[in-house]
């Protein structure tokens, strides 16, 4: 029924307030021309040391130093992508998840679809959330797995008091989050034995945040967990 209620409302915002693409254009927040300019990148890097790597895969000589099996970047941090990026999270723009998720879904949708990862979300505070009215990461993961039918799980939340990890460097940022993601209180550990887990987040900026939702997912039992993000700030 909220469901139903929600769709009835966004339907009649979208007639009161048409969305406009970022080059001016009425109809969509993504026009198909703005879409097709946005930049990817050509390759993938290990997640530590920055070598080249295929699929973003962390190398052998780094895997002693993160709980991250890989991590997936589409582009960087600049241009359509970022001002993109910036409608999404910072204007509420919720209708540019669809074209976001898209950009994941074309360019990595095989390589998940094999691997048939389980698709999870980086959880944000109760604040954040009542602030943003959604979480930004929760709509692209869930968004992801309807458009690869793969099953979406929301298995972590964030716990204690975090600051805004904004103007932290990466030491701060590292003991900001330190044992502060756990696992769902609804979640039972035994789901994830031996899955392939894939964290969806919007901005990769020193990786903190991913590295530390995988460590807390391999500690209960994955046995994989890679991160894929939209941009590399
Ligand atoms: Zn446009
Ligand atoms: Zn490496």
């Amino acid at each position: 029924m909220i469901k139903a209620i929600e769709r009835v409302e966004n339907t009649i915002l979208d007639a009161i307030f048409p969305h406009q693409c970022l080059c001016g254009k009425w109809g969509e927040p993504l026009c198909s021309q703005c879409f097709g300019l946005i930049s990817k990148n050509k390759t993938q890097l290990c997640p530590v040391c920055k070598k080249l790597s295929e699929n973003g895969k962390t190398c052998p000589n780094c895997r002693q130093r993160t709980s991250l099996t890989g991590v997936m970047i589409f582009g960087d941090h600049e241009g359509l992508l970022k001002d993109a990026i910036w409608q999404y999270k910072y204007n509420f723009v919720k209708g540019m998840s669809e074209p976001l998720v898209r950009l994941l879904s074309e360019k990595f949708g095989v390589f998940i679809k094999k691997k048939q990862f389980v698709i999870t979300s980086v959880p944000i505070s109760k604040n954040r959330l009542n602030w943003r009215g959604f979480n930004q990461s929760e709509l692209l993961a869930a968004g992801l797995s309807t458009s690869l039918s793969l099953e979406y799980k929301n298995l972590l939340v964030k716990t204690g008091k975090i600051k805004p990890q904004v103007g932290l460097t990466r030491k701060e940022r590292i003991k900001n989050l330190k044992g502060k993601i756990e696992l769902g209180s609804k979640i039972n550990p035994k789901e994830l034995k031996s899955k392939r887990i894939i964290i969806v987040d919007d901005v990769y900026t020193t990786g903190t945040t991913l590295e530390e939702c995988a460590k807390t997912l391999r500690n209960n039992g994955a046995r994989e967990v890679w991160g894929i993000v939209l941009s590399r700030d």
